[in-house]
């Protein structure tokens, strides 16, 4: 069995359309695909119906912007809360509201020193898609300001750049408690991506866990090997969930489908204790 738990379409940075992202798990040989775009759940719909046809396991899911009081950005994947759950509704609402605000705020400075303008961003923008620094980045690559996204993240939109804006984000323990409120299963995404920017403490590890953090993501490419083998002591030390997964963006990122996987335990631990919505089988 193939499990890959953490992918993205163009509901948020990804750049295939939910159906187009199922069709290439599919061709990729994985049995097992979640959909966890940032901050939004309006792929789910047309990802089931999706992998009716295509004859793939659909797990639906979101990875949750979070910042902590010290201002470090968490990543919380939530699998299969109810998308219609009102507390984590309105912190995802207020989190993707920001970032379009925080994303104009970040055009308007870019524009001073480069051919961009807000329409220029939005054409990279999907249908009612959460917006965030990769658009931004497609456009200045459109512009031929920079060759890729990876470039663009390098220097114009790291967070020391002073074009860069931060946005709302809920506390990861707020979100914790709110995607176990909603029914759903939180596992904390690439908690060791040192390459990312900060990274939290384990009292902040230990507060997410008491809030009722179910899982870690440990095979991540962004971990480095000391980040996992801590995560897998931390994992055993309170029997949390493990995961591994590629962070599939299509074409907006090297990460391949199916570079790191999750075990079918796993997956089973994550289906008995996620009661908001069901995983969609064919
Ligand atoms: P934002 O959500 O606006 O803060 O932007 C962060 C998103 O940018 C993350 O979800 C990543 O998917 C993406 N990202 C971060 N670093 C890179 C990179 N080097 N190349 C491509 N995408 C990146
Ligand atoms: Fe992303
Ligand atoms: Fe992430
Ligand atoms: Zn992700």
């Amino acid at each position: 069995m193939k499990i890959d738990l953490h992918t993205h379409s163009n509901v948020s940075d990804g750049t295939q359309t939910p159906a187009e992202l199922m069709a290439a798990a599919a061709a990729a040989g994985l049995d097992v695909v979640a959909l966890t775009d940032h901050d939004s759940t309006a792929g789910w719909a047309p990802a089931t119906e999706a992998v009716w046809r295509l004859g793939l396991t659909l797990v639906p899911g979101m990875e949750v912007s979070c910042k902590t009081a010290a201002g470090i950005s968490v990543h919380l994947l939530s699998y299969l809360h109810d998308p219609s759950h009102p507390g984590l509704l309105e912190e995802i609402t207020k989190a993707r509201d920001a970032r379009l605000t925080r994303a104009q705020t970040m055009v308007e400075r870019l524009s001073e020193d480069y051919p961009l303008n807000w329409d220029d961003v939005s054409a990279h923008v999907g249908p009612g898609a959460t917006v965030g620094r990769p658009h931004i980045a497609d456009a200045l690559v459109a512009a031929g300001v920079v060759a890729d996204r990876s470039e663009a993240f390098a220097h114009i939109l790291t967070p020391h750049s002073p074009y860069y804006v931060g946005h709302y984000a809920p506390d990861p323990v707020l979100a914790v408690q709110l995607i176990r409120a909603a029914g759903g299963v939180p596992v904390f995404a690439h908690s060791k991506a040192a390459s990312r920017g900060r990274t939290v403490g384990e009292e902040t590890f230990l507060a997410m866990i008491e809030a009722g953090l179910l899982g870690v993501e440990v095979d991540h490419r962004d971990n480095p090997e000391d980040g996992r083998r801590w995560l897998r002591a931390l994992a055993a030390e309170h029997s949390l969930i493990i995961t591994g997964s590629s962070d599939y963006h299509g074409a907006g990122k090297p990460n391949l489908l199916g570079e790191n996987l999750t075990s079918g335990e796993n997956l089973a631990r994550i289906e008995a204790a996620g009661t908001g919505t069901a995983v969609a089988r064919p």
